[in-house]
């Protein structure tokens, strides 16, 4: 199967998607916050809550640590798994932002293979809140997902679950998408 086939952009809210796993755009913490980690947290229920409480911290407060990932279990989602997964603030661009927004996508990417899961949908991390300009990290997503793709059979499906139509031009206009 070509990687393009296997790869989809749409417009919706996260919380609904009906797949293996959708990715949180989380903070270090992984206690819930504003944007889609509130809405995930909302929909999911006390549960996610819980689950993340029971996360073991790396250091005091961090349970984990930008860039990196870890899977609980959807709750009252639709999605079976949720992979939380911190982004980057973006500050000036010359702090590594690129990198850790990279290893984000794959450090999901690789925990929902470890865990079977054959369908994955995104947020645009790092684009809200933590500020990292949207064309950019739409690139480096598609990148890395599609690296992914060319070496691995799982996930089978992934998806860039936009939250307006704007977000989906970013991706829609790359090459691949
Ligand atoms: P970050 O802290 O990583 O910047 P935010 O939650 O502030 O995370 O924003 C990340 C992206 O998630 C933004 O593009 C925002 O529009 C989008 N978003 C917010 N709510 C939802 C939702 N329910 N489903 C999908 N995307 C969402």
């Amino acid at each position: 199967m070509e990687t393009t086939d296997r790869l989809t952009v749409c417009v919706g809210d996260i919380t609904a998607m009906e797949v293996d796993a959708i990715v949180n755009a989380a903070n270090e913490w992984m206690l819930g916050g504003g944007g889609v980690d509130g809405a995930i947290h909302r929909a999911a229920g006390s549960d996610l809550y819980d689950a993340c409480l029971a996360v073991a911290e790396v250091r005091p407060g961090v349970r984990c640590p930008t860039g990196e990932a870890r899977i609980t279990p959807g709750f009252d989602l639709p999605a079976q798994h949720v992979i939380h997964t911190v982004g980057p603030v973006y500050t000036s661009g010359n702090a590594g932002e690129a990198d850790l927004l990279a290893a984000a996508y794959r450090n999901s990417l690789a925990l929902a293979a470890e865990h079977g899961c054959r369908s994955i949908a995104f947020p645009c991390i790092s684009t809200g809140v933590y500020g990292y300009p949207k064309p950019e990290a739409a690139a480096i997503a598609i990148e890395i997902t599609q690296q992914w793709l060319e070496q691995n059979d799982t996930p089978q499906r992934v998806i860039f679950c936009c939250f307006s139509d704007e977000d989906a031009a970013y991706y829609d206009a790359l090459p691949g998408a």
